[in-house]
């Protein structure tokens, strides 16, 4: 694996490899590695010639300070698990060579309905913060395909949007969630959960899965407002459980029993944000 720091020497070899006729994938990633990350690779390494993994805690899209200077680093574990899994290149730049000190002045991207809606409305300008770092990292890697998990939902409509309206030429590609035996969805941040909270915090999976078995035309806010007392009463601050529209992330409180819906639920344990969902078709 080749470990690039500096952009322009990134964008010089992978303009290289381009021209050659070589596919390139990426997978950008936060770092603090798991098996789900690891699938993302896998799959850009079933369809491209070369595999392009970023790790950048990205400071923009924190609407929290305690949770990014909490946000988990593991370097050199990510680099060992990124060569055993054949990633053929890292780019580990610092905010520097992202934002080559235009922090003040970042652009501000139309994103419209998904940023007032479930995450949107719950992380003020955390929206805003991906559309920047994806849209300077895909002006740098200019990936033919871009490798994305269904984990975060919004984030992959939003990374859509954002190729739409910057107009370049790279197929998003969405991979299924990986998930721990007991049904908790791999995350990062599960690493700060403590043994308690580790847990609990398979009731979020479970109380998808309740509404997937559960959910039937007609009336959908009773099942809503079940999932949420279900979910305080296990200890948790809910921010949301929703059905929402699965192409468009409308919130749909009447169901006409054929619309592709999903189940989405963001909620705290103690610190701790865990987010989800479930395609209920
Ligand atoms: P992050 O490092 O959390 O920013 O995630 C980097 C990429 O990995 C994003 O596209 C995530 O959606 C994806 N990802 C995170 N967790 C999982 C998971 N459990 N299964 C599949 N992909 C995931």
């Amino acid at each position: 694996m080749i470990l690039f720091k500096k952009a322009a020497d990134l964008s010089h070899f992978l303009t290289q490899k381009a021209n050659a006729g070589n596919k390139i994938g990426f997978v950008p990633t936060m770092g603090a590695l798991h098996p789900g990350h690891i699938s993302l690779i896998g799959y850009s390494k079933m369809n491209c010639a070369l595999t392009v993994c970023c790790i950048f805690v990205n400071p923009t899209q924190f609407n929290d300070a305690n949770d990014f200077e909490k946000y988990p680093i593991t370097l050199d574990k990510d680099i060992d698990l990124l060569e055993k899994n054949g990633c053929d290149v890292l780019f580990l730049p610092d905010a520097k060579e992202i934002y080559q000190n235009r922090l003040s002045s970042l652009p501000h991207y139309d994103i419209g309905y998904l940023e007032t809606v479930l995450e949107g409305k719950y992380r003020s300008g955390h929206f805003q913060g991906v559309c920047q770092v994806v849209h300077r990292l895909l002006d740098i890697v200019k990936p033919h395909n871009i490798y994305l998990g269904q984990k975060d939902y919004q984030q992959c409509m939003v990374i859509k949007k954002l190729i739409a309206l910057i107009d370049i030429k790279t197929d998003v590609i969405i991979c299924p969630t990986l998930r721990e035996p007991d049904g908790l969805a791999m995350s990062s941040r599960n690493i700060r959960l403590n043994v308690s909270e580790r847990k609990k915090a398979t009731k979020i999976s479970e109380t998808l899965q309740f509404i997937k078995k559960e959910i039937k035309p007609g009336q959908l806010n009773e099942l809503k407002d079940w999932a949420v007392k279900k979910l305080t009463t296990e200890g948790f601050k809910a921010d949301y459980v929703e059905i929402a529209n699965a192409a468009t992330l409308e919130i749909i409180n009447k169901w006409d029993g054929t619309l592709p819906i999903v189940a989405i639920a963001a909620a705290y344990l103690n610190e701790i944000r865990l987010i989800d969902n479930l395609l209920l078709q």
